[in-house]
């Protein structure tokens, strides 16, 4: 890399774009100059494009034909520390550079100078006649306090058009003002009193300070049962993070756990963190990018892509509940966030927190083997004890037809709601039954796109498609023989379950959480508080429950089938089934009454059901080291996936094979070719997908190899080839 930091005007740099294009592009440097990482617009054929300024230009042209960069962007320039993580990060990932500029630049009208835009608040006056359309803007603007919103925002928010709010203006119940597009967020002050830590919670956090004040890079895997305090223990990481002047980044899997995070850093350090996620307004993700490029947002919290946000001296990244697959992107740029969070920091000499109850096998494997400092909390905070588990073997039970809750189930539920307390009803299954069969000729209702089932919704009153999204009307006659009134619905969704639980407790209110049946993510949070209050006897729930939320009065969690993720060719199967398993238990008896988890398998002896029974998590975790150890799987050996894909099988084939034929890059580092074969799911929107599987020893330069392995080929048509490196899930 060039060690050259500012180039006069006239001079030839070397521009990065986002542009789907293998190299970067020569620009001369414009009048006043420009410094190495400035953004840049530049004109690309009759457009003009984002870029940053990558190095000197490569030159080897008529310099008279080069074009000159239009201006520079009033933003701080890109790091040299971002520009090194986005390089290694592509290199990891085999992403090409302008995809890693793309997701390190994804805010709106970065390069707009600085300006006054009109804001919408709420205003002290009253509308004259109230409309549902006037009530749904005032609602907004309560439910996010004191926030402001462009009109377009509010609007969009609030499903009414402009003039809706334009009216309320005028009637002073909405205030418009002036505001300047970017502010600095509230000043976070670590020194407000804290809790009173318990003698655990405060052994780790010496040891997490500690580790702050070194300076220097270093993971600590956090393990602590869940209510074990573990995000009170973090929280004091980011005090001494802010108390050092640095940044620091919290990435959290769920959306929806974000509210009752935010309410708890306000009463920490008296303000809200910045937030970055999907969520979030253009508006807020244009404030954000900016603000914690300039150092005025101490803290943000974020779904995984804010790992690219420009922070300007970040010193701590916490991953909390670091298991969840979801910090793994399928699509696009493949990364795992947590992975490239170790990178990030180790680069910007920052330290990371990796916090579960339940943390990976990759984690924990690096905590035995020393790269990672290991902390425990091995006790629930306050009278609170972990939930007593137990199975009940389906074997026994007098199951009716069409039903799937036991009589031991039952009877469970049933005690608490006399005792006033509430019960969860797990099952991982979305809609209402995941198979609809056609009872005369034996033909299961298929998505037209994807080799997938169609999953009946009885709540949208649709059958969807899980992979492409695709739904239609439930048909009255079987789309395969034509017979009329045979379809039925098989086993269980989570719609189903609810309506077994409606006659079944006739007396009991009912909730269902699952994350297709909110509108949006606001409308998700209400129904959580709502839960969380006590106004609800049953919870059924889908994984979206597992995650982390705080229900005081739930004491019983039963789940529906504990064997549904036991099969199946993931080598995670059993990671995965324990992890869930002790997360969902996890949500009973978190205040001060006892909880109880109850297991309905049909298999109780299997040893994956006992590990989690038993509680010898240790045990489980060595066991399954073992025996990935001995298969040469992850993480004691690499893996990449590759999926090509197209139209017609066919060609699609012949490429995966001519693959397979040419392996010798592969073979040449000891690694081996798995296919090609129809992936597990071989068509999604209409695109037939043939997957390769590469398994590598550990150490070995696989990367490389893989590159070197496909750069020769040449994809005609609509092929396209996607590459998973350490992939989660095989699709
Ligand atoms: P975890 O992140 O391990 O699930 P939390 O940090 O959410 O645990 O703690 C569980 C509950 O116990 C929370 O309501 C939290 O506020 C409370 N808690 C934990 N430690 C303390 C403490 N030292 N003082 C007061 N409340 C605490
Ligand atoms: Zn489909």
């Amino acid at each position: 890399m060039s060690t050259q930091e500012y180039f006069d005007q006239g001079e030839l740099v070397a521009v990065l774009t986002a542009q789907p294009l293998d190299r970067t592009l020569d620009y001369k440097a414009p009048e006043g100059g420009c410094f190495l990482g400035a953004f840049v617009e530049v004109p690309l054929g009759p457009r003009k494009v984002l870029g940053v300024v990558w190095g000197p230009g490569q030159g080897g042209f008529d310099l008279s034909k080069a074009r000159s960069v239009i201006r520079v962007l009033e933003v701080a320039p890109m790091r040299e520390e971002m520009r090194v993580f986005l390089g290694k990060v592509a290199d990891y990932t085999l992403t090409p550079m302008p995809a890693m500029l793309r997701l390190a630049t994804r805010a709106p009208g970065l390069g707009d100078p600085p300006s006054m835009r009109k804001v919408y608040r709420l205003g002290n006056g009253e509308p004259d006649r109230m409309t549902d359309a006037r009530a749904r803007v005032l609602e907004v603007l309560r439910d996010y306090g004191g926030l402001a919103f462009t009109l377009k925002e509010l609007a969009e928010q609030a499903g009414v058009t402009s003039s809706v709010v334009k009216g309320l203006v005028k009637q002073g119940a909405v205030r418009e003002e002036d505001s300047p597009r970017d502010l600095p967020y509230p000043h976070l002050d670590p020194d407000l009193p804290g809790k009173a830590l318990t003698d655990d919670q405060a052994a780790a956090v010496r040891k997490l300070q500690a580790g702050m004040r070194t300076g220097d890079y270093g993971t600590t895997l956090l393990k602590g049962v869940t209510g074990s305090g573990k995000t009170e223990v973090y929280l004091e990481a980011v005090a001494e993070t802010l108390r050092m002047g640095r940044q620091a980044l919290v990435l959290l899997p769920e959306i929806a756990l974000t509210a009752e995070f935010l309410t708890r850093v306000e009463a920490r350090f008296g303000a809200r963190p910045a937030e970055w996620h999907s969520g979030a307004t253009m508006t807020e993700r244009r404030r954000v990018w900016r603000m914690v490029g300039q150092g005025d947002a101490q803290m943000v919290i974020g779904a995984r892509s804010a790992l690219f946000l420009p922070f300007r001296n970040l010193g701590l990244v916490v991953v909390d509940e670091e298991h969840d697959t979801s910090y793994k992107q399928e699509d696009g740029v493949h990364y795992s966030a947590r992975d490239m969070a170790v990178l990030r920091a180790a680069i910007c000499g920052a330290r990371v927190i990796l916090a579960s109850a339940t943390p990976s096998l990759e984690s924990w494997a690096n905590a035995e083997a020393g790269k990672y400092e290991r902390l425990d909390l091995t006790s629930r905070f306050g009278d609170a004890v972990l939930p007593e588990m137990k199975t009940i073997d389906m074997r026994a039970e007098q199951m009716q037809p069409g039903t799937w809750v036991s009589p031991s189930l039952r009877q469970a539920v049933r005690q608490r709601i006399e005792k006033g307390e509430q019960s969860l009803l797990f099952i991982n299954r979305r809609g209402y039954a995941p198979v609809t069969l056609c009872r005369a000729c034996g033909q299961q209702i298929a998505c037209d796109h994807c080799d997938a089932r169609m999953v009946e919704h009885r709540f949208l009153k649709r059958l969807m498609c899980h992979q492409c999204g695709e739904t239609k009307p439930m048909p009255e006659v079987c789309p395969s023989c034509q017979v009329e009134g045979k379809l039925a619905p098989v086993g269980p969704g989570i719609e189903r379950l609810a309506e077994e639980a409606e006659a079944t407790f006739p007396e009991a209110k009912i909730a269902m959480l699952s994350s297709d049946l909110f509108g949006s993510a606001r409308a998700l949070k209400a129904k959580i508080e709502e839960i969380a209050k006590g106004d609800a006897d049953i919870i059924i729930g889908t994984q979206l429950v597992a995650k982390g939320h705080n229900f005081p009065k739930l004491t019983l969690v039963g789940v529906i089938d504990a064997d549904l993720s036991l099969h199946g060719a993931d080598l995670r199967a059993a990671e995965r089934t324990f992890q869930l398993m002790r997360q969902v238990a996890g949500r009973a008896g978190r205040a001060d009454k006892p909880g109880q988890a109850l297991l309905q398998t049909f298999q109780p002896e299997h040893p994956v059901i006992r590990a989690i029974l038993s509680g010898d998590e240790e045990g489980f975790w060595k066991a399954e080291a073992a025996g990935r150890q001995a298969a040469g799987v992850p993480p004691y050996g690499r893996m990449a996936g590759i999926v090509l894909s197209g139209p017609d099988v066919g060609p699609v084939f012949d490429i995966g094979n001519a693959m397979a034929r040419n392996d010798a890059p592969i073979r040449q580092i000891g690694a081996q070719v798995f296919g090609p074969a129809p992936a597990p799911i071989a068509r999604i929107r209409g695109r037939h997908r043939v997957r390769l599987l590469v398994k590598a020893p550990k150490g070995a330069p696989i990367q490389d190899a893989l590159a070197r392995w496909i750069a020769p080929l040449r994809l005609k048509g609509d092929i396209r080839l996607a590459v998973d490196i350490d992939p989660q899930s095989f699709y």
